[in-house]
Formats: structure tokens, sequence, C-alpha cells
């Protein structure tokens, strides 16, 4: 069983191999550049290379680009896409990578007949409406989707907008390709809130570290309450495993869904509640608890139901995080 996974440099990818490894699948994993790659291997020296091969696709966007990465692979997670706000524009270095690596992927996957499904890694960005959010007595399901249009995000200066709307016509574009082009895989969808846990991927310094692990970070130092990216989470490694558990799973179940992966619901505040209680030297270091606002509720038992996926405690994944976030800022 060959799994081949985009993006595999990144904080998500790397939770998902570990947990593709250890199931004893083989791992094909696509990375931009050859140093990326030998980062992987320097920090992971227990992974043979009869175990995980690396491949490398420098630009997503040229079609035929992942021809090679797909070939005999049964299954391909597609991760890659560009997470950051320090973009500067909006078409060029975030919408246009995002739909069309997803495109290229799909038509990589549909001309390999070994490729049998298609785990795509979507974001709770695609489900949430930024006009309307924080949106109390609205409960988040399957059914939402986020409803900026190309001509709304192509203008927006608010780069984080401008990333919700990536996601969503990525994910759009994925499911019209199922819609037009029929392939013969299966094709599913994960869709995790902020993601928050234990970064394994290589990084330096918290500056090249993933960008929702700074999401906590944000507390340190700040003078007031930071902004909540999104009102709930999800632990790394149980998205991670949604992903691989949607690989395993009969197709008939999975085939066609997308599931909402959220494990517990978030704001910076009920994080810096949990911080102050386990890392007390931290406490004076956390602004004032802001006041609660009421936000929206969730729904993610479909994915409770169809995986049997159980969630881990949020306070274990602060922990974790936070943990990690001291280390990084001790060795930096
Ligand atoms: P990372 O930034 O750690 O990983 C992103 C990966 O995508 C990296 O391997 C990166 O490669 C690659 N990538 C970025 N831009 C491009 C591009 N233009 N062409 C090819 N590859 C590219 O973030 P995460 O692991 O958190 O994100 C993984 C996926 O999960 C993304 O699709 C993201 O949108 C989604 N997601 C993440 C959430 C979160 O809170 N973390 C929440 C919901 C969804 P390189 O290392 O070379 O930059």
């Amino acid at each position: 069983k060959v799994a081949c996974v985009t993006g595999a440099s990144g904080f998500l990818a790397t939770q998902i191999i570990f947990i593709l490894l250890a199931r004893s699948w083989k791992v094909r994993a696509c990375v931009r550049t050859p140093a990326k790659a030998e980062a992987w291997r320097a920090k992971f020296p227990e992974f043979r290379e009869d175990q995980i091969e690396f491949v490398c696709v420098p630009d997503m966007q040229v079609d035929g680009s992942y021809d090679e990465a797909v070939k005999g692979c049964e299954v391909v997670f597609h991760t890659a896409s560009p997470f950051n706000f320090v973009f500067t524009d909006n078409e060029k270095d975030m919408l246009i990578p995002a739909k069309q690596g997803a495109l290229t992927l799909l038509r990589a996957a549909k001309a390999e007949p070994a490729v049998k499904r298609v785990i795509f890694t979507s974001s709770f960005a695609a489900i949430t409406n930024p006009h309307l959010d924080p949106r109390p007595g609205h409960t988040y399901t399957e059914a939402d989707w986020n409803p900026s249009t190309w001509e709304e995000a192509v203008q927006s200066t608010d780069r984080h907008f401008v990333y919700l709307a990536s996601k969503t016509f990525a994910e759009k574009a994925v499911w019209n390709f199922v819609k037009d082009e029929k392939p013969t895989f299966s094709v599913t969808s994960i869709v995790p809130p902020v993601i928050l846990g234990e970064a394994a991927q290589p990084f330096t310094s918290m500056v090249d570290i993933n960008q929702s692990s700074r999401v906590l970070w944000r507390l340190v130092d700040a003078p007031t309450m930071p902004a909540t990216p999104a009102y709930l989470c999800v632990d790394v490694k149980d998205c991670a495993l949604c992903h691989v558990l949607a690989a395993e799973q009969d197709a008939s179940v999975i085939n066609g869904k997308r599931y909402l992966t959220a494990g517990a619901t978030f704001t910076q505040s009920k994080a810096a509640k949990v911080i102050a209680q386990l890392f007390p030297d931290v406490v004076s270091r956390l602004p004032p608890a802001a006041p609660y606002e009421e936000h929206y509720k969730y729904s993610s038992a479909l994915v409770e139901k169809d995986l049997g996926i159980e969630w881990r405690p949020f306070e274990q994944t602060v922990k974790e995080t936070f943990t990690q976030l001291l280390d990084t800022e001790r060795k930096s």
C-alpha cells in the first residue's frame, strides 16, 4: 500500500505521515525543494528509504507536475496549500495556487489507474461565513459554505479573509472536478478548524514555525487578549488520524463526503486559562481575560459516526503545544 502526501514538509502532513508509517503504509512524500526533504530525513533518521521516499514538486500549479508522484499510489492526500498572512498578491500568492494545486493533483490522480482515493485537506475556512461571524445562534456543519466570491477576495485588504477564500475556492474546485470529470476514485474532504498541538515537522525557530502553532504564542506578552481566529480547534494528531481513517474506511462510507473535524471550542481566553493553570511561570506574561462573547456552535457528529474518532482533550492539546513553544523560545 503506497500513499502519496503533498505538502509533506508541513505541520499536518508530518503527523499524517507518522500515522501512515505506523500502520505499514509506504509513503511518497511531495516537497517543493530538496532541502525540505533533507531536513525531514535529518530530523527523522529512524524512517528508512523503503518506508518513505521524497519527490520534489517545485510548482504544483504546473499541470502534470504531480503525475510522477502519484504513480502506483492507492491513496493521495493533498495537504499542500499556501498558509501565511504575509503575501502581497491575493490571486498569485494565495487564490490561484490553492485552487490550481488541487486541480493539478486531481488530474494526475485521474490519469493514474492505481489511485483509488483522494483525501483533500480543506478548512473550516470553507464553511464559516466571515461576514456573519461570530454568528451566535448558528450551528455550523458540513452543509455550510463560505459565501465569499473571487472578486471580493481579489479586492480584499484583509489577508485572513483572502486565506479563507483560497480554501473555499480550492474545495469548490475539487467538488466541481468530481461532478464534471466523474473520476473512478473516491474523494473525501477533511475540514479542520484551527489545528493546534505538537509541531513535529522540521523548523528552527518561532519565525519559521507553521502558522497555526503561532496562534497560542500570540498570548505571550500581549497587552490585551489577541483575536481568536476561529472558535473551534482540533489537535493535529486527531486531524491527521481523521485523514488516515478516511483512507482506510469503506469507500462507500466516505466517498463524496466533507467532514468537519472540530474537537473542541476555542477562544484565546479559554486557552489562556488552561495555560495559566499548567504553566504558573507564564501567568505574568498573559493578558487580562476578555469578556465572554457568544459565538456559533458546531457539529462534528458526521465524522464521529463515520470514522469513530474520539477527540483528545483541549487541555492536553494546549499543554503539548505550549510546552513546545516555551522550549522553542528558550532555544531561540
Ligand atoms: P504548513 O504551512 O505547515 O504546511 C503547508 C504545506 O503546504 C507545506 O508543506 C508547504 O510547503 C506547502 N505549500 C504552501 N504553499 C505551497 C505552494 N504554493 N505550492 C506547493 N506547496 C505549498 O501548514 P499546515 O500543515 O497547518 O497546513 C496543511 C493544510 O491544512 C493546508 O491545506 C491548510 O490550509 C490546512 N489547514 C490548516 C489549518 C491549521 O490551523 N493549521 C486549519 C485548517 C486547514 P513549504 O514547506 O515548501 O512551504
